[in-house]
């Protein structure tokens, strides 16, 4: 029976490494993150081992031995199973991001949303979320398991812990397997509380004041992570209110009047 719960940290034996990798499956599986065989999960072993999850099995159904060693190329070193087609897409993420210990890669139907809209999750919309993940982008189309697929996100590993892939799902990473699933659950989470907003017809978004206030509490919480900060994320109130413009019923009238003549 696998436990329920996994401790934080990377320091692991390769033994504590397969249970959590199960475990964190078995999570995926069940918050319908995953539908049959879809996602992976990865944790580097070593600098140049990585203990991945294989293909064309269910993440809520594997076992330990399931899972499938490889270097850091995708060569696999043991494991009587392959790993996943999209492994190359970890891959890239461990070598552009040496603090990153742990990949979660999943399908979860809202901000998988999001990722088909086009629409990245880049709004100071919850207190929350500025302090964890700051902004989720879209990554650009790419078909998966091909050089297309890393080519599309290379650009934003290096600035964001969590990405939107075009057309596809979401990829969290993080210094454990603990918090790259967390990272998967609040980009979930975070996508649902967009689309109540968007289903109410109002956002109201926290100012550049909040925001910075909020991103100086992120080294006090211990929230600090290595991603690269980006100007204009999250997009805030005045922003946003920038990208607006506001007419009086007069103006527009005139503006239509001014079109149509035009036309005429
Ligand atoms: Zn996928």
């Amino acid at each position: 029976m696998l436990p329920d719960s996994i401790s934080p940290g990377a320091l692991k034996t390769e033994d504590e490494h397969r249970r959590d990798i199960c475990t964190v499956g078995r999570w995926l599986h069940q918050r319908g993150f995953v539908a049959a065989t879809d996602g992976n999960i990865s944790v580097r072993l070593d600098p140049r081992r990585i203990l991945t999850s294989p293909t064309a099995v269910s993440k809520g159904m594997m076992a330990a031995d399931d899972l499938v060693i490889t270097d850091l190329e995708g060569k696999k070193i043991s494991g009587r199973r392959n790993p996943s087609s999209e492994l190359q897409m970890h891959l890239l993420i461990y070598q552009r991001r040496p603090d990153v210990n742990a990949v979660v890669h999943a399908h979860p139907p809202v901000a998988t949303g999001y990722a088909a809209a086009g629409l990245p999750l880049n709004k100071a919309l919850v207190s929350e979320i500025v302090l964890s993940l700051g902004c989720i982008p879209v990554a650009r189309y790419g078909t998966p398991g091909t050089p297309e697929l890393t080519e599309a996100l290379e650009p934003l590993v290096q600035s964001y812990d969590a990405l939107l892939m075009a057309n596809h799902g979401v990829v969290t990473y993080g210094p454990d397997l603990l918090t790259a699933f967390f990272r998967m659950e609040t980009a979930e989470h975070f996508a649902r509380v967009s689309l109540v907003t968007e289903l109410l017809g109002k956002q109201v978004l926290l100012s550049g004041e909040d925001v910075e206030k909020l991103l100086a509490a992120r080294a006090r919480y211990g929230l600090t992570t290595a991603a690269q900060a980006v100007p204009g994320c999250p997009v805030t109130a005045e922003a946003a209110a920038g990208d607006r413009i506001t007419l009086t019923r007069e103006e527009l009238e005139a503006l239509i009047e001014n079109a149509v003549k035009r036309r005429g």
